[in-house]
């Protein structure tokens, strides 16, 4: 049995994390949960599945569960709460899938702790890959196991499993492929598009920002982040590829012009449950793949200038340093000032564009760099959307 611990349990991942946990009942125990105001949710999560462990986001949710709740149940709270529910003693496994930078807390604590870190987050690597990796090195240096980490996210799932058994000198590029999301074929005015429209995601359910992130194809250009992250490799090595049917979840191209690719229907519990249980695999309930039904898979290039929030990601790749923390907090703050009816969703790029533009880079930078370019992009993003309120 392995202790699993989930922070972001009452997201889209979180939940399908605990569908991986039940299926595989005699495999996985859960001992903590997370949350941040979704209280009601967790309550039933705790009920079910029993963990010693669970964190919410405010001190005073935590204050009353602590009375309403067993004894034996230690509660924790804040990013504080997070960071000390990634490193507890008995943790074998750490699921991260909360949403936004702050899952960079919690990742660096099970990082010290040399956890097997099942990542699904992105955010966190766009912001502080080169300190993240760092930190492994680091921590994976002397006797005992190291922390590892695992993606989940299904194209760098994908691209982790065609690369079993090969190394990266063999490899020509990675191919990262993705739906382009519910816009990318539409002839559509960006600035009429609603809040109900972006959230119709034609291939995956997920979360609001990552399908928000998926709409303005911004979340390809995270995941070109991430890939360059998690791989260590060069960006001119990364294409990226619009394939709308979303069965090939990413491909490896070798030196010698082989191409791997993993197919599969869309289901993010094939690249949770592959995380947990790599490299052995197990039965899931997941639609087979039936490609004769499928008929056609297609492939397009991007189209940059019709979705500007992936040019500026690639910008900010390719600025590097703390550029790529500016694009992620004034992003996030847009994302969700769109989703609160505050801004139209023509507006996110320019608000992303507006606070790069103005920062300034810091060269290598250490944790306090990252948090601190994070914490002004935020303030100048939201200054931005109340200059912009009414105009944009
Ligand atoms: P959701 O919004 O569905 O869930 C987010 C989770 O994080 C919830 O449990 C939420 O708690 C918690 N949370 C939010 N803010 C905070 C905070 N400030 N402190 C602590 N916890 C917080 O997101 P998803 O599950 O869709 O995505 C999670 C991550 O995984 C993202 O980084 C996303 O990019 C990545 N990902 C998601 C995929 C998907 O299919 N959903 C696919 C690939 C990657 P509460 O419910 O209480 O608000
Ligand atoms: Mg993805």
């Amino acid at each position: 049995m392995k202790n699993i611990v989930i922070l972001g349990a009452t997201g889209s991942i979180g939940r399908q994390a605990l569908s991986v946990a039940r299926h595989l009942k005699d495999k996985f125990r859960v001992l903590g949960l997370s949350s941040n105001s979704n209280i009601a949710l967790l309550e039933q999560q705790v009920k079910e599945f029993n963990p010693s462990y669970i964190c919410v986001g405010s001190e005073k949710d935590a204050l009353r569960l602590r009375k309403q709740i067993p004894g034996r149940i230690k509660v924790f709270h804040g990013n504080k709460g997070l960071q000390d529910l990634a490193s507890v003693r008995e943790a074998d496994i750490v699921i991260l899938s909360v949403v936004g930078a702050v899952a960079l807390y919690p990742l660096v604590s099970a990082i010290e702790s040399r956890k097997t870190i099942a990542l699904a987050n992105k955010e966190a690597l766009v912001i502080a890959g080169n300190l993240v990796n760092g930190l492994i090195k680091k921590h994976s240096a002397g006797h005992g196991k190291g922390p590892v980490v695992i993606p989940v996210d299904s194209e760098h799932s994908a691209i982790f499993q065609c690369l079993k058994n090969e190394g990266m000198n063999k490899v020509e590029k990675l191919i990262v492929t993705g739906s382009g999301g519910p816009f990318y074929n539409k002839k559509i005015n960006f600035g009429n598009i609603t809040v109900k429209q972006a959230l119709r995601h034609p291939r995956w359910k997920m979360g609001k920002k990552i399908t928000i992130d998926s709409a303005t194809l911004m979340n390809k250009g995270l995941e070109i982040i991430e890939a360059h992250y998690l791989f260590g490799i060069e960006y001119d090595k990364i294409k990226l590829l619009i394939h709308p049917q979303s069965i090939i979840h990413s491909m490896v191209e070798f030196i010698d012009g082989s191409v791997i690719g993993l197919f599969s229907e869309p289901d993010m519990r094939l690249s949770i449950q592959y995380a947990v249980t790599s490299p052995e695999r197990y039965p899931t309930k997941i639609k087979p793949l039936d490609l004769e039904n499928i008929g056609k898979l297609e492939f397009f290039s991007p189209d940059v200038k019709k979705f500007p929030c992936l040019k500026l990601a690639l910008e900010a790749a390719r600025a590097g340093h703390t550029m790529t923390a500016v694009l992620n907090a004034a992003n996030e703050v847009a994302v969700w000032a769109f989703l609160e009816g505050s801004i139209k969703f023509s507006c996110i790029p320019e608000i992303v564009e507006k606070v790069m533009n103005r920062h300034k880079i810091t060269k290598n930078p250490a944790l306090e760099d990252v948090f601190e370019a994070d914490f002004r992009a935020r303030v100048e993003a939201r200054a931005e959307i109340i200059k912009e309120t009414g105009k944009c």
